[in-house]
């Protein structure tokens, strides 16, 4: 099952979830989701994990960072993009003023895959309600999508991601930019120049929504 028909299924979910705070999000909103992540054994990476990476930083953020899934040091830690990924993605946002305490940042998957594997179809099926509930509870002014696997997974799509940047998608509504991941960007400095670029189109489109 693709993300899209996912996300059309889990509507009802979703729009419930809102209506049950109007308004915005609450402590006990969080914590019943923080605690559903931390229990869930809906695929069989609960088997392998450390702990499940649930999502950090500013719950009423403007911008939400998405990466594809847990690594060695995130799984390790609890948190996402720590280590020199989370280090080169904290330098990216200060490139354009943000703090990465001021941002909010989750993956697609909670928990990480053996040896870094690349997400499974069925396990992105399975883990991307969370995901959306942590967007509909952050309702973040724009999504930036880190890296291939995000974007092909909230998009739907194969198309390169060398096609997907510089331009504004939507996900559920929201905005949506996309850049290369940071660890990606450590073994392809060379490319570090277009990631700068797509940061200040953020930092652009943050100006005009
Ligand atoms: Fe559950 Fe997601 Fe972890 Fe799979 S990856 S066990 S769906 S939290």
């Amino acid at each position: 099952m693709n993300m899209t028909k996912l996300s059309y299924l889990q509507a009802m979910d979703i729009q419930s979830w809102h209506l049950k705070n109007p308004l915005q999000s609450s402590s006990n909103d969080w914590d019943r989701l923080r605690t559903e992540v931390a229990n869930c054994t809906a695929c069989d990476l609960c088997k392998t994990r450390t702990q499940t990476v649930f999502g950090v930083g500013n719950t009423t953020a403007e911008l939400m960072i998405i990466g594809e899934a847990p690594g060695f040091y995130e799984d390790q830690k609890g948190e996402p993009f720590v280590g020199r990924a989370g280090q080169l993605l904290n330098a990216m946002l200060d490139s354009i003023g943000f703090e990465r305490s001021t941002v909010y940042i989750a993956n697609i998957l909670k928990c990480r895959p053996p040896e870094n594997r690349d997400p499974r179809v069925e396990e992105i099926a399975l883990c991307s309600s969370f995901l959306e509930k942590q967007i509909a509870l952050v309702q973040p002014k724009l999504l930036l999508a880190v890296g291939r696997i995000a974007a092909h997974a909230l998009l739907n799509t194969k198309t390169t991601l060398g096609q997907l940047r510089g331009k504004l998608h939507q996900f559920n509504n929201i905005p949506l930019l996309i850049t290369y991941h940071p660890a990606y960007l450590l073994r392809n400095t060379k490319d570090k120049g277009k990631a700068y670029q797509d940061l200040q189109l953020v930092y652009r489109t943050l100006q005009t929504i």
